[in-house]
């Protein structure tokens, strides 16, 4: 049998019963696609059911604000993808009749559409031989074809493609770039189960015994340390927030007035004298670590009591029990989470 064959008759027997497997609605395999990439399965599962039940039309979506768009994305992470959903469903309302666009090349215009996503979309929904190359499918086709070139240098990119689009099968292309990604996804992972596996026999990487040595990736990751003091400063019932509009992570979600530092800063007196104008210090939570794929974030919360709010700069004031009504990092979820025990 084929490659493709062989994956494709692996994907009918074992694959997930997932909703947006039993879909060709471009807006739902669209959504579904944008809230997995950097997200597992199991967690996207549960926000992809709220979006089609909040937004059962692509016009729906498009309606309703970007703050609840981000409310409801909350804790999903990368919120550039929820700010590119709702710009693109405007797009698609607005210049499309709200009919999502049919083809690859009209499909990698939008925003937030790479050509990952273009191609599952116009291959899943409108059958188009468009294969697609995401982290599974580097892993499958470097092992299986024991290609050495990195993943992450412009000439693996495209020999990759290249292959990736030599493999797919012409009849049935959807279901072929279905497969292999689910093949990456539970069969050949990062720790495969070769025993098992319907390629074995003809699996370069399994021939030489170097499984674990593919893919190859020719640059480490820089992580870089930032260290944020936030500043909570209200009265009994009040805080004041801030909504982050640098493009910097987390833009557009809110949070607490922001000192970031070069360093931990360890006494209430080294915090920037306007944002703790005439307040009382009450106290510092310990360190928060937040690990995120290029940054490690270490944050404090310095607690401050004013009788009465100072007017500070971009800053809301709120009542503390309406917090829930605003889109927050995962990180200031926390700390909320750990004062209210
Ligand atoms: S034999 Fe192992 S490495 Fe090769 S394709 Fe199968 S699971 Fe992946």
């Amino acid at each position: 049998m084929h490659f493709s064959d062989i994956l494709i008759s692996w994907y009918s027997k074992y694959k997930r019963e997932l909703p947006w497997r039993n879909t060709i609605s471009p807006y739902h395999v669209w959504l579904s696609e944008i809230i997995l990439q950097q997200t597992r399965v199991a967690q996207g599962l549960s926000y992809y059911n709220t979006f089609v039940k909040s937004y059962p039309g692509i016009e729906d979506l498009a309606n309703d604000s970007e703050d609840n768009v981000l409310k409801l994305w909350q804790g999903l992470g990368y919120y550039s993808r929820a700010r590119n959903l709702h710009a693109t469903a405007k797009i698609v309302s607005s210049e499309f009749n709200g009919v999502f666009p049919a083809t690859y090349d009209e499909i990698i215009k939008l925003k937030g559409v790479g050509a990952y996503t273009a191609a599952a979309i116009s291959s899943f929904c409108y059958g188009e031989k468009k294969a697609v190359v995401d982290g599974n499918v580097y892993r499958v086709l470097s092992r299986y074809f024991g290609i050495s070139t990195p993943i992450d240098s412009s000439i693996g990119k495209k020999e990759f493609q290249e292959l990736a689009q030599e493999c797919l099968s012409s009849e049935n292309p959807g279901e072929h770039n279905q497969a292999i990604m689910e093949f990456g996804a539970l069969q050949c992972t990062p720790n495969p189960n070769c025993e098992t596996c319907p390629l074995q026999t003809s699996c370069i990487a399994y021939a030489n015994s170097a499984v674990k040595a593919f893919p190859v990736k020719a640059k480490k990751i820089q992580v870089r340390d930032r260290y944020f003091n936030f500043i909570v400063i209200g009265d009994n019932d009040s805080f004041y927030i801030q909504k982050r509009v640098s493009k910097d992570i987390w833009q557009n979600l809110y949070q607490f007035p922001l000192q970031e530092s070069e360093k931990e800063i360890i006494s209430p007196l080294e915090l920037e004298e306007s944002l703790v104008n005439k307040s009382v210090f009450l106290k510092v939570s310990e360190q928060y670590k937040h690990v995120l794929s290029h940054q490690r974030i270490y944050a404090k919360f310095w607690e401050f009591h004013v009788g009465e709010l100072p007017s500070l700069n971009g800053c809301k004031k709120i009542k503390k029990s309406d917090i829930a009504e605003f889109a927050i990092p995962r990180l200031i979820e926390k700390y909320l989470e750990s004062i209210k025990n």
